[in-house]
Order: structure tokens, then sequence, then C-alpha cells
């Protein structure tokens, strides 16, 4: 059975055997996401964490009354 990747549109021919077969064959709408696209988005997901973790340090600045 052929499966689309939804973001890149690779298609794959899954065995019976393979994991995602069941949720394909009952599910027309099953979100298939290839290797190379599930690890783009594990990276980029990554990425984001780390600016965000980044851009949010420190949350409160401290301040100083010297005037
Ligand atoms: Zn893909």
């Amino acid at each position: 059975m052929d499966i689309r990747c939804k973001i890149c549109g690779f298609v794959k021919d899954i065995a019976p055997t393979h994991k995602d077969f069941k949720s394909a064959n009952k599910n027309l709408s099953f979100l298939y996401i290839c290797e190379h696209c599930s690890l783009k988005i594990q990276l980029e997901l990554q990425k984001a964490n780390d600016i965000y973790k980044f851009s949010s340090y420190p949350h409160n600045p401290p301040r100083h009354n010297n005037d």
C-alpha cells in the first residue's frame, strides 16, 4: 500500500507488517510524515526550543536604582 508524506509528498510503499499500515488502512486521512521530514521537524523544534530558552532569559532583569 502506498502512503504519501503530508509534507514533502514522498510516496512510500508500506508492507502489512509496517507499524503505520493499520492506521493508514483504517483512516484515509492518516497523517504520514516520512523519516526525513520527521527528523527535520524534530531539529526545527529543538532549534526553536533553544531560541526560546535563550531569548526568555533572564525573565526579570535586575533593576538598579542608583539615582
Ligand atoms: Zn516527507
